[in-house]
């Protein structure tokens, strides 16, 4: 048996066709298409956002299929069909088929997510019913967070708290700044060159002029990118996940309508606010754990392949014990992922997008993260060393795997300064009982 249902709901029937539907797509392209991505030339990955890129072959596929549209709501004319079992199934089987790739399908669901908030609806004409209507990749989200002189520290709002930092601090002095002018605000600075998808995307979830020393911890908008005033980055060389394409966005006197506003100061403020940021992080460090997930498994299913193929010593090299105990080693990490991740993204997916009570276990979503993201670059590198040498070459898929796991122990924030967030968090709210 490849795939062990370790409980009845996978086989009831819906959830188990879902997962066979989506690792037929991720086997049939997006493990061709990023393998493509992968190997293109500088030059041709500069042309990655243009219309015949097989980048929008992909999502196209996937928007056909609807996946977009099943994780939002039915009450703001979503599909609503995934529950967090399901949304762990997509993501894991899309990052098995191409982590990158499936990174981009991640982030563009993120605008989406926020503009379907029971309190935000100022959004649904213009954005949120076309970007649902939407089969053609015509909408592709990002998520503009980080910035060129502000990394880290936009990601770990409470362990930053906890060391005094104070709003004479840098932090208090982003790049990007939201002025109100009347009802509009007006736009102005830069966020870093990492954001995944920026170079194509058309809409950004955007945090600006964050504070988390008490003050205003800053706002969340929506903004169109194909405005007078919004300049888009060409994609950046990279070392993996070269199917997520990253660019950065500067930003000049451009018009943010109030209906664009999500998340208003108050509503995010790590005291008062209804959605704090950790809160969001929740979110994504659920989906970040499904996808490694995805990652290692498909990093574990290529060594054990070669070692049955591969022989030494006139057998293969699987028969070796030592080779067996270290598949056996991928096997158990690959299947304690899931369940931890699962476990989260089902307990996130219910406090935090389907109750909306934004307080889900801070916690146990790092520390899912964190955990994911260790062992899946740990998979990726024993991977590479059952193939041996050839793990190192081009031809075998471990050998991209394995740089895509290196670059996920920095996306969304480092696995260390991760740490430190959840390590505040346990040191402050674990309780013994
Ligand atoms: C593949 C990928 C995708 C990404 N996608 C997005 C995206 O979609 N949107 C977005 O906004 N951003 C995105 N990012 C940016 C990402 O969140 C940042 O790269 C990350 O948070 C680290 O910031 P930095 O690169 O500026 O490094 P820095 O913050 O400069 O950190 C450098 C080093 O210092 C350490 N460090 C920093 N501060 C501390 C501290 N207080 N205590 C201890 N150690 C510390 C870090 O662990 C790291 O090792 C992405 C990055 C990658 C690699």
């Amino acid at each position: 048996m490849s795939y062990l249902n370790l409980d009845t709901e996978y086989e009831s029937g819906d959830v188990e066709r879902l997962r066979k539907e989506v690792h037929e797509i991720a086997r049939e392209e997006l493990r061709p298409v990023g393998r493509e991505i992968d190997r293109m030339s500088d030059d041709e990955y500069q042309r990655i956002a243009a219309d015949d890129s097989p980048y929008w072959d992909v999502m196209r596929t996937l928007k056909s299929h609807g996946y977009h549209r099943a994780i939002i709501p039915e009450a703001v004319g979503g599909g609503g069909q995934f529950s967090g079992r399901e949304f762990h199934v997509l993501l894991e089987e899309l990052a098995w088929g191409d982590p990158g790739l499936a990174m981009a399908f991640g982030v563009d669901l993120i605008p989406a997510i926020f503009a379907s908030l029971p309190f935000q609806n100022g959004l649904d004409e213009t954005y949120l019913q076309p970007y649902l209507e939407d089969e053609d990749a015509a909408v592709q989200g990002c998520w503009g967070v980080t910035e060129p002189d502000h990394g880290s520290e936009l990601v770990m709002p409470n362990s930053l708290l906890s060391e005094g930092v104070t709003d004479g601090g840098s932090i208090a002095r982003t790049q990007a700044r939201a002025e109100q002018d009347g009802d509009t605000w007006i736009l102005n600075g830069e966020k870093a060159r990492w954001l995944s998808a920026g170079p194509m995307a058309t809409h950004c979830a955007l945090h600006v002029n964050m504070d988390p020393d008490g003050g205003s911890p800053g706002l969340l908008c929506l903004v169109e990118l194909d405005q007078p005033g919004v300049e888009q980055g060409d994609p950046i060389g990279k070392l993996g996940q070269r199917g997520c394409p990253q660019g950065n966005l500067v930003f000049d006197d451009v018009e943010i309508p109030p209906e664009n506003v999500i998340l208003t100061p108050e509503m995010l403020h790590p005291d008062t606010g209804y959605v704090s940021m950790d809160q969001i992080l929740c979110i994504t460090s659920a989906g970040m754990a499904a996808a490694c997930t995805g990652l290692a498994r498909a990093a574990f299913e290529e060594a054990l392949a070669y070692a049955r193929e591969r022989a030494q010593g006139g057998k293969p090299i699987c028969e070796h014990q030592s080779v067996k105990l270290q598949l056996y080693e991928l096997f158990e990490t690959v299947e304690t992922m899931r369940t931890y991740s699962r476990a989260v993204v089902e307990h996130v997916w219910e406090r935090n997008l389907e109750t909306f009570e934004f307080d889900a276990s801070s916690q146990h979503a790092l520390a899912a993260q964190v955990y994911c993201k260790r062992a899946a670059f740990e998979v990726a590198n024993t991977a590479v060393q059952i193939h041996g040498g050839n793990g190192i070459t081009h031809d075998y898929l471990v050998e991209k795997l394995f740089r895509d796991a290196r670059v996920k122990l920095i996306e969304d924030g480092t696995t260390e300064v991760l740490s430190l967030e959840a390590a505040e968090d346990v040191v402050e709210n674990y309780e013994i009982e």
